[in-house]
Parts: C-alpha cells; sequence; structure tokens
C-alpha cells in the first residue's frame, strides 16, 4: 500500500504525523509520506489516519 498526501488540502495539522509517526513526517508548515510502501503491520494505522484527516487529504492505493 502507498499512501499519498494532496498538499492542495492538507493543512498541516500534524495529527496524521502523531498518530502514524513511521508514516508520516512533518516537511515544513505540510506533512509528507516518509515510506515508499506501508508495511502491512502500518496498514490499519494508515486507515485511520486516513480517515481521521479533518481534510481528507490523505489518500491510499493499493
Ligand atoms: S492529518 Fe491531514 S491535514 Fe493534518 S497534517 Fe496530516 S494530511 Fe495534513
Amino acid at each position: 500500500m502507498k499512501a499519498i498526501i494532496d498538499k492542495e488540502l492538507c493543512t498541516g495539522c500534524e495529527l496524521c504525523v502523531t498518530s502514524c509517526p513511521d508514516i508520516f513526517e512533518m516537511d515544513g508548515d505540510l506533512a509528507k509520506v516518509k515510506v515508499e510502501i506501508i508495511q502491512p503491520g502500518a496498514e490499519e494505522c494508515a486507515h485511520q489516519a486516513a480517515d481521521d484527516c479533518p481534510t481528507t487529504a490523505i489518500k491510499l492505493e493499493d
């Protein structure tokens, strides 16, 4: 699975970085995905982060 953050939608609230620090990190004022491939054990966290993102900026792809 891969994650993509839409920079047009991200507000830099840091929620995803706090909840899944192994997947997301801050890059200046916005979040970015720090891993090329999300490992199976981290997929649940990625789904949760995508659901919780207040601006639906996180997209997940298989
Ligand atoms: S939760 Fe959404 S809006 Fe907040 S930093 Fe992450 S991608 Fe950006």
